[in-house]
């Protein structure tokens, strides 16, 4: 495994890491969830991402089984949850000061941990002032409940106002961000963000790499029966099945197929080949992957070992599938 710094900190996250979105707590139970997360860490991944809204909380408690149950060092462990819809109240959503401290309170609980290293903004809340976002986060830092906090899905506009309060009021800034980015998703962390590493060291820990699979290839003949994508009481996995009928969905599709055949030819998986394909932006810190099996693991690490096969011409080759580079 490879590390590197989360952004300007002193922090090392392993270049892949592993989160619970959808499938611990919810479509594999806790034994799974267990296997997937030792094979994750034998294989030197150190950084695992959850949310308080994941399985209503399930996923947090499967992964904080998980963690009890093999014994880790703390200190061998980067763990993340992220806050923002944390029930049906009218005060258990958004980013408000009551929010943001009784929802980490609850997630710590659930995990069974005294404190997560990364505490994230789940959304951005557009009716909490930014000095209250700013200020419950770093009380929540001082009680020693997180040790750095970041954002998931905020414009670059709104990362920058966090940045001002921040620096006004002395206090501490957002580390990183949690943005989606794969080969089918990539103009917020190509373009939008592009000022914001270098001016704020920002870091980057991506999610849905594979598209929620489909940059494996395995939805190119249809749904199988144990994917992801064939759970029926899930809203999003439905507009994601009904995404793959249109057009739109298709064209990517057939990207895929041509994609595969090039990871034929590099010697490598097509998830491997699209991996890669995020490892090898400089300023993507860690991707999270997602896997209902172990196998699954053992397959994407290997990944780090495409990434020096994707040569410029190789790059320019992917461009000539994808034609969605973000213009500059
Ligand atoms: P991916 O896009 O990588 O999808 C993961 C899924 O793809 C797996 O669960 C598995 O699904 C399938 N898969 C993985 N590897 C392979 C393989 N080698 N071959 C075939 N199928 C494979 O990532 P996720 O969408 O899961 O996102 C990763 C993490 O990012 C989440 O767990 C979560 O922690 C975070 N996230 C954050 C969000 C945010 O708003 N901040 C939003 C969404 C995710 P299956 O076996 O079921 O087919």
């Amino acid at each position: 495994m490879e590390y590197r710094y989360l952004g300007k900190s002193g922090l090392m996250v392993s270049r892949l890491s592993l989160g619970g979105w959808v499938t611990y707590g919810g479509q594999v139970g806790p034994e799974v969830a267990q296997m997937c997360m030792k094979t994750a860490f034998d294989l030197g991944i150190n950084f695992f991402d959850t949310a308080e809204v994941y399985s209503n909380g399930q996923c947090e408690i499967d992964m904080g089984v998980a963690i009890r149950k093999f014994g880790w060092k703390r200190s061998d462990l980067v763990i993340s949850t992220k806050i923002f819809w944390g029930g049906k109240g009218p005060n258990d959503r958004g980013l408000s000061r009551k929010h943001i401290i009784e929802g980490t309170d609850a997630s710590l609980k659930r995990l069974q941990l005294d404190y997560v290293d990364l505490i994230y903004a789940h959304r951005p809340d557009l009716d909490t002032p930014m000095e209250e976002i700013v200020r419950a986060f770093n009380h929540v830092i001082n009680q020693g409940k997180a040790f750095y906090w970041g954002t998931s899905e905020w414009t670059a506009q709104q990362i920058t106002e966090a940045h001002a309060v921040a620096q006004r009021l002395n206090l501490i800034a957002p580390l990183m961000e949690q943005p989606q980015y794969n080969m089918f998703h990539r103009d917020r962390v190509e373009k939008e963000y592009l000022p914001l590493y270098k001016t704020f060291g920002m870091g980057s820990t991506i999610w849905s790499p594979l598209a929620s699979g489909l940059l494996s290839g395995k939805y190119n003949d249809g749904i199988p029966a144990d994917s992801r994508l064939a759970i029926q009481d899930n809203a999003v996995m439905k507009r994601i099945r009904d995404g793959l009928e249109t057009e739109d969905g298709q064209v990517k599709i057939s990207k895929v197929i041509k994609l595969g055949a090039m990871a034929s030819q590099l010697g490598c998986t097509t998830s491997q080949l699209a991996l890669a394909w995020c490892l090898k932006n400089p300023n993507v810190s860690s991707v999270i992957t997602g896997a209902s099996k172990p196998s699954q693991i053992e397959e994407n690490v290997k990944s780090l070992q495409v990434v020096p096969l994707l040569t410029e011409e190789i790059m320019l080759a992917i461009e000539d599938i994808l034609l969605n580079k973000p213009a500059a």
